[in-house]
């Protein structure tokens, strides 16, 4: 694996996590879909590492895994980062980013049927591209077209 992939690249490393974030609160069942993949696709066209991080394991993993894998979202990691064992022993995953509804100050929507909040994506989703549009040299005027993949 080339230093690429671990700290040093353009693409900003974003660890994402599921329940509450991707979908609402119904673990060990998948939630309802609260509008993160189009964000995220469009993060990864940008150039986005995206990592996910949930607690979920075993058949529950690989259920998570698998609707967003039907929804076209392939994660470039699960649980870690393949680079970072290349400069540190540490078991805390890296990233530049990080998405979780226990997050503070991570924007949140109420659920009025779980009475447990998710992550609100129309606002976490436009910061993020913005992130990344800096990230990849965009000037403030490019920003705009962020929703597009950057010709670049
Ligand atoms: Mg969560």
């Amino acid at each position: 694996m080339s230093s690429q992939d671990g700290k040093r690249t353009n693409g900003l490393i974003m660890a994402i996590d599921f329940d509450g974030t991707i979908v609402t609160h119904d673990y060990p069942r998948i939630g309802r879909d609260v509008g993160a993949i189009p964000h995220l696709l469009s993060l990864q066209n940008m150039g986005a590492k995206l990592i996910l991080l949930t607690m979920r394991d075993g058949d529950q993993l690989a259920h998570a895994v698998g609707w967003c894998k039907e929804r076209g979202l392939e994660f470039w990691a699960i649980n870690e980062n393949p680079g970072q064992k290349e400069w540190t022993s540490s078991p805390k995953v890296y990233a530049h980013v990080y998405v979780d509804d226990n997050g503070v100050g991570t924007p949140l929507v109420r659920d009025t049927a779980t009475a447990r909040p998710y992550v609100d994506w129309s606002k976490v989703g436009p910061t993020l591209k913005l992130r990344q549009a800096y990230m990849n040299g965009l000037s403030r005027a490019d920003v705009a077209g962020a929703e597009r993949p950057p010709n670049v």
